[in-house]
């Protein structure tokens, strides 16, 4: 079993940790993630069933029909990503406390990528997990 690893928000409000295995990184350009990030995503993924979140800060926005991204609405921080019906929630990695033990390995969206930034070299996958 994987270490338990922490994570949160910027103001502390919303905190989370993580009992099982982390997914490696993907980089997400798509046009949702450039606007709620400010730029594109890298995020990793665990199982819900590992997951504990607490705060009452945590805020859900539902950003399409099927899914939904969780933030902190004291300081805006961008966290997270689950689709109904999903066992898994995808994690900001820039969220997570400390050393990752974590690669950015692959990115999707590339259609929608900015036009200010060169894109990362890194395979490109054809799925639409972060809508
Ligand atoms: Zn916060
Ligand atoms: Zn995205």
């Amino acid at each position: 079993m994987a270490q338990a690893k922490t994570g949160g928000c910027l103001c502390g409000g919303v905190t989370y940790d993580v009992r099982g295995e982390l997914r490696p990184v993907v980089a997400c350009h798509c046009h949702q993630c450039r606007k709620t990030s400010g730029h594109y995503v890298a995020a990793t993924q665990a199982a819900q069933a590992d997951v504990t979140i607490r705060g009452d800060t945590l805020r859900w926005f539902r950003s399409s029909d099927t899914a939904e991204r969780g933030f902190c609405g004291n300081c805006g921080s961008n966290l997270f990503w689950r689709r109904h019906g999903n066992p898994y929630i995808s994690i900001w990695a820039g969220t997570i406390d400390g050393q990752t033990g974590l690669r950015m390995e692959s990115q999707i969206h590339t259609e929608s990528a900015g036009d200010y930034y060169e894109l990362p070299h890194m395979p490109v996958i054809d799925q639409s997990e972060l809508s």
